[in-house]
């Protein structure tokens, strides 16, 4: 059953009194700070070089931000495409921005790769149940995307 059943929830979750990002101030697996958003990265992913680009402003969808804040959202978008797309060698990238469990604005990047298990089809996250990364490829791979993004690791 999705949180929309819960109609009290669910509006704590939009306007952003329930929000747990709001809450905790930043994202789980926060690896960076970029100009208008946060970019995490997990050993648990579905794919090598999975990301989630995360709006450090509570909006629900793109429209909730100003122009200037879309903006700045998007540009992070580009950077982020553009790095993860240099360091991982994926054939292409696929974007997806959903907000249908957490409705704190994000956006999914997954890297496709020749031979991925989806391959000419849309990632299915749930369908993905092994390790994605070899024993010292997920630290690597990280510290290449910050380097290439000329950010600094968050500090946790
Ligand atoms: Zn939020």
């Amino acid at each position: 059953m999705s949180k929309w059943n819960s109609p009290t929830e669910w509006q704590r979750l939009c306007d952003g009194s329930g929000c747990p990002i709001c809450a905790r101030g930043q994202p789980l697996n926060n690896i960076a700070q970029l100009d208008s958003s946060w970019l995490t990265m997990s050993e648990a992913a579905p794919m090598p070089g999975y990301v989630c680009l995360v709006s450090r402003v509570h909006a629900v969808v793109l429209h909730d931000l100003t122009s200037s804040q879309a903006e700045s959202f998007m540009r992070d978008a580009h950077k982020v495409s553009s790095a993860l797309s240099a360091v991982t060698g994926a054939v292409k990238l696929n974007y997806e921005i959903h907000g249908n469990t957490l409705p704190h604005l994000h956006m999914h990047y997954f890297p496709r790769y020749v031979g991925d298990p989806f391959e000419g089809h849309a990632i299915e996250p749930a369908r993905v149940s092994q390790r994605v990364y070899s024993a010292g490829q997920f630290s690597k791979l990280r510290d290449r995307l910050l380097l290439e993004l000329g950010a600094s690791a968050v500090r946790r």
